[in-house]
């Protein structure tokens, strides 16, 4: 998609500071950091929303968790706890229209959200 601003994340046209990368998934740091530790951890493929996920997304799916699970412990959030969030759609306050979950720690979060 080329007027997707993580598709140009991935091809390297829009600069980021990348946590992780690999042939399938990228992590970065969210330019609008919510918590001490802000992360986004995308499929480099452009899906648009959890709307378009299912079976065959498994290995993809995987590998994003274990991403989110080793960023988790290399910033100290194993033990401490942290948050995974996804926003889907309009009501679901959804801004980019590329699939990212948020990974938020290093601060006690509130539930529920506003
Ligand atoms: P959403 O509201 O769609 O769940 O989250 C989109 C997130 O992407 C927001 O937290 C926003 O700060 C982040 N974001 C938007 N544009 C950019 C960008 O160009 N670079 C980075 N690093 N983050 C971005
Ligand atoms: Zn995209």
């Amino acid at each position: 998609m080329s007027d997707c601003i993580f598709c140009k994340i991935v091809k390297g046209d829009v600069p980021s500071e990348k946590v992780y990368e690999d042939e399938s998934v990228l992590a970065f740091k969210d330019i609008h950091a919510q918590a001490p530790v802000h992360l986004l951890v995308i499929p480099k493929a452009h899906i648009p929303s959890v709307r378009e996920l299912g079976e065959k997304d498994g290995a993809l799916l995987g590998r994003i968790f274990s991403t989110i699970n080793r960023l988790a412990e290399e910033n100290g959030l194993a033990e401490r706890g942290f948050r995974i969030v996804n926003n889907c759609g309009e009501e679901g306050g959804q801004t980019v229209h590329h699939i990212h979950f948020h990974l938020l720690g290093g601060r006690s979060l509130t539930w529920p959200p506003g």
